[in-house]
């Protein structure tokens, strides 16, 4: 059976939240802030789109779609601010067409059309982008846009068992990415959120973070070697296990958001899938005791592959808790041996600052696993973690503001900071809303330093969620570079953090980055306005 895909928010139409579960989110909102002034949205019904008309691109090499609904799916990326948008049946930044090569030699000869005509090209894997990455904003200023979507571009291709790693096409989506791999026992161990609707090529551009909170954090870690497609040609790096031979080409291509090139597929480094897991969950008083156990796990080179602190709120609308205490996360993966011994040692320096083994949630003994093991606590986070992006367009359809925002931070200044940042988060959800929820999480931990994550729930104005969501953004994202953050931990630049991205870059950089667009991209087709 096909499933079908919604056009204005996360993932398959069959997956969406019911009538029923919207309405028990609708009470849970209630208890925790003034809902007296929500406006409902109701999506637009598919035939009664209105999209600008697609502008002429008769001659092109490859066949277009130019359908409403396909061209109403490429619109947006996934951000609040995208679903609310769909929702409101505002499509007036739609691409002219969608185009699907096949090979590479029809991607070269769609570029190399599109190139001598500037017409832009907006590469798209999932579309799950929460920054602006696949959005045309600058649709008025080129000929055209062409939405150039890479989902069949797609597969395992090869796999060199021997040095343990697979080339993949850009365009495979995470799941099925792992089901090839399963039955060779390996993974590309990768797992963001948006995992079921983003692609490998998708996560490359982005420098995408996934789930594990340690050692490969970003798929950066994990890339052996990439093939980009260019304007001006194919660049396409060795396949080493490591290199001293100057600046890395894959450096420069990882998180190039496609204003570099369009990466086709990959060589990636694999694991074999893990066989033992354990994992405890403590309590602590508040989020900082919770970060210093997280701070001293992450400095002693245990490298669990969960350890994740929620603050009382997170902890609460994920189902973990009661509110009043906060939680760290933790969990250890091994492929050949248990790994109870580090999970002991890790609990042992997070009691050593205060952390109580949660009720009920003692480590489990190790088990051996095909599927999920663990304690309560880590199972109900992983489900919660998965369903997220359904409920949060549960949210946005009663009229609720709902978004994150991510950033890291060094741990000498994550304490001031986070306080800092979540008061601003506060002030200006109180200020702009009325009244709302901030709540906070680690995401990933460094000897280093750390991964905060906030997620904002407050009410819409009617007519006014985007506005309202903007003003919020920017009174943070000032404060998260005032106070030394980066603007973005994994949620990558785009279009929307563009300006903050630029004040944390050294300008020369920049530069240099154009100097690079210049090269490969001499007329400028290649989404532009992204990064730079
Ligand atoms: C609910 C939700 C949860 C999320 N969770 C995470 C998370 O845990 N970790 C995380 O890092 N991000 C997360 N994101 C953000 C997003 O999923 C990532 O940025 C992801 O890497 C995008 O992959 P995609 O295939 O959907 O790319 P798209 O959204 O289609 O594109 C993203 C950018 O990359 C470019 N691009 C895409 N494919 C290619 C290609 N083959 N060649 C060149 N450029 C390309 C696009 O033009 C765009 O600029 C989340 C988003 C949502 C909506």
């Amino acid at each position: 059976m096909t499933r079908s895909l919604s056009y204005w928010g996360w993932g398959f139409e069959d997956a969406a939240i019911d009538e029923g579960a919207r309405q028990k989110l609708a009470m849970l909102l209630s208890t925790q802030m003034d809902v007296s002034n929500l406006s409902p949205r109701v999506p637009t019904a598919v035939d009664a789109l209105e999209l600008p008309a697609s502008r002429d691109l008769s001659g092109a090499p490859i066949t277009l779609s130019t359908a409403p609904v396909d061209r109403a799916r490429h619109t947006h990326g996934q951000a609040f601010r995208d679903v609310v948008r769909a929702l409101e049946g505002d499509f007036s930044v739609a691409p002219d067409a969608v185009a699907r090569p096949a090979d590479e030699t029809e991607l070269t000869a769609l570029l190399d059309w599109c190139d001598a005509r500037s017409i832009a090209v907006v590469p798209f894997g999932g579309g799950s982008s929460v920054v602006g990455g696949v959005e045309a904003r600058f649709r008025d200023g080129v000929p055209a846009v062409i939405s150039l979507d890479l989902e069949r571009l797609s597969g395992v291709k090869e796999v060199d068992v021997t040095s343990r790693a697979a080339r993949i096409a850009a365009g495979t989506f995470g799941p099925d990415l792992e089901a090839e791999l399963a039955p060779q026992g390996l993974t590309l161990r990768h797992y963001p959120q948006s995992f079921e609707r983003s692609t490998l090529g998708g996560w490359l551009a982005t420098r995408a973070g996934g789930h594990f909170a340690t050692l490969y954090t970003h798929i950066d870690d994990m890339l052996e070697s990439m093939r980009v497609v260019t304007p001006r040609g194919v660049i396409e790096s060795r396949r080493l296990p490591a290199s001293g031979a100057g600046p890395s080409p894959d450096r420069l291509m990882l998180g190039s958001e496609g204003s570099l090139g369009i990466i086709t597929e990959a060589w990636m480094r694999l694991q074999v899938r893990p066989k033992h897991k354990v994992s405890a969950t403590l309590a602590f008083p508040d989020l900082y005791a919770a970060a210093e156990a997280a701070r001293l796990v992450a400095q002693a080179a245990l490298f669990p592959t969960n350890c994740r602190v929620l603050d009382a709120n997170e902890a609460m609308i994920n189902g973990v808790g009661d509110g009043q205490r906060s939680f760290l996360l933790l969990a250890f993966e091994g492929v050949d041996a248990p790994r109870q011994p580090w999970l002991d040692r890790a609990v042992a320096i997070a009691a050593s600052v205060g952390g109580v083994v949660a009720k009920g949630q003692a480590p489990q003994p190790t088990v051996e696993v095909v599927a999920d093991e663990g304690d309560d606590a880590a199972q109900r986070w992983r489900k919660m973690f998965l369903r997220a992006p359904y409920l949060r367009d549960g949210l946005v359809r009663l009229g609720a503001i709902t978004e994150t925002f991510e950033t890291a931070v060094l741990w000498c200044d994550f304490p001031d900071f986070h306080r800092k940042v979540k008061a601003a988060a506060t002030d200006a959800v109180k200020r702009i809303c009325g009244s709302g929820l901030v709540s906070s999480r680690i995401t990933h931990v460094y000897p280093d330093g750390a991964a905060p994550y906030f997620t904002v729930i407050a009410p819409a104005k009617p007519g006014g969620g985007v506005a309202q969501w903007d003003e919020i953004k920017a009174a943070v994202s000032d404060v998260l570079l005032a106070e030394g953050g980066t603007i973005t931990h994994h949620h990558a630049v785009g279009r929307d953090h563009r300006a903050w991205a630029q004040r944390q870059r050294p300008p020369l950089f920049t530069a240099m980055l154009r100097a690079a667009k210049r090269e490969v991209d001499p007329h400028g087709i290649l989404n532009p306005g992204v990064l730079m």
